[in-house]
């Protein structure tokens, strides 16, 4: 079968890699670069459990399996580490660490290197990519401008080019509402978040700590502080509702924003003040209505099927979202219930 994915970050990325395992051709389309989006700017934590109770639950376990398999594979490309997870504040009951700022105390272990990890969500995307274009993937730069039904499958148009295929994959992230020209979709919303890369002349310990800021005091209720395998450590935090801009490069941190981050995360971790570079960052996580991703058939138009909606855990569920796109695409039997994923479910407001 030939196969069209639309959107070369972490969830087109994945998608693109089963399909070429599972023999699909495929040809990946992305208008500028994989994962030059928040594909490649997220945190990249992962959790086995914290979806649990969620419609996405089995999602997310699979995922964090899937993960170190990935991992195992890639030898260390993907910057996978498994990780301790603390919960830190000025506020309430806990015992101080020599390592934290004045008044920080740790109050609970939220993870252990079992349940959490982290990865490189940049390395992650990229090797993904590269590996299905060793298998035979195509990759094409460039920006769909129009798609429509063609036989029995659907035509792609790109400045100076037509791609056929008999299915599709929109896998856009944020930019989503872009194909809503071409087909209706359930609605997409885009939260910003900001980010700061930290190069230390010294790794820090495997300890990811999610914080509660006073805002009055930092200027932020809360940031999460990743230290990662290559020894940077990325620190992330102030998320707001945004519009996508057309270029997917174009987005930026709020003025104001790095300088508040970069403070709140030094008085936290003292360590962050001796970084040799600072790298602030913004992007862009795909949000569906009810907080649950889309991921199916598109109700109406065969052969159309939707990835995205993934919201803070698209790096996490991007493996299994990308092998369960892969065997529904195919017709094969999906090694997760598809059901609460379907893009036509009432809560999706299609
Ligand atoms: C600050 C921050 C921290 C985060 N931390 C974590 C974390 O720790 N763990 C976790 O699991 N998740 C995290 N996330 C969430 C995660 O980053 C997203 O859910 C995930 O990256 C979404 O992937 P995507 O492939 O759907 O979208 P994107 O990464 O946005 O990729 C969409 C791609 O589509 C391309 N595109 C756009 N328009 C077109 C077009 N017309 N044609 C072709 N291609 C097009 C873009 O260029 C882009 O490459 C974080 C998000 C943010 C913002």
């Amino acid at each position: 079968m030939k196969v069209l994915v639309l959107g070369a970050g972490v969830i087109g990325a994945a998608t693109a890699f089963f399909l070429a395992r599972a023999g699909a051709e495929t040809v990946l389309v992305e208008r500028t670069e994989p994962a030059c989006a928040a594909s490649g700017k997220a945190g990249g934590f992962l959790a086995l459990d914290w979806c649990d109770g969620l419609a996405r639950a089995a999602l997310s376990r699979r995922s964090f399996a899937l993960h170190a398999e990935l991992a195992r594979e890639a030898g260390g490309a993907v910057g996978f580490r498994p990780v301790e997870t603390l919960l830190v504040a000025t506020r309430g009951e806990g015992a101080p660490a020599p390592w934290l700022g004045a008044g920080f105390r740790v109050l609970e272990r939220l993870g252990e290197p079992t349940t959490t990890a982290l990865v490189d969500p940049a390395r992650l995307t990229r090797w993904l990519v590269d590996r299905a274009l060793g298998a035979g993937v195509r990759l094409v730069i460039g920006t769909p401008e129009q798609l429509e039904p063609a036989g029995s499958g659907w035509r792609l148009h790109l400045a100076g080019a037509t791609l056929d295929a008999e299915a599709v994959v929109l896998a856009l992230g944020p930019w989503t509402e872009t194909a809503r020209r071409w087909v209706p979709l359930p609605p997409v919303r885009s939260l910003l978040g900001h980010s700061l890369r930290f190069e230390l002349e010294e790794p820090l310990p495997p300890t990811v700590l999610f914080v509660r800021l006073d805002p009055a005091r930092h200027g932020l209720d809360e940031l999460e502080i990743y230290p990662r395998a290559d020894g940077s450590v990325v620190v992330a935090g102030l998320s707001r509702p945004a519009r996508p801009p057309a270029d997917p490069t174009a987005v930026r941190p709020d003025p104001g924003a790095a300088e508040l981050l970069a403070a709140a995360a030094r008085a936290v971790l003292p360590a962050l003040a001796r970084a040799r570079r600072v790298e602030p960052r913004a992007c862009l996580r795909p949000v569906s209505a009810d907080g649950t991703p889309h991921l199916g058939p598109l109700p109406g138009h065969p052969g159309l099927w939707l990835a995205t909606g993934h919201g803070p855990w698209g790096i996490l569920e991007g493996p299994a979202t990308g092998e369960l796109l892969a065997d529904l695409v195919l017709g094969r039997a999906p090694k997760l219930d598809p059901r609460p994923f379907d893009p036509a479910r009432p809560t999706a407001r299609i």
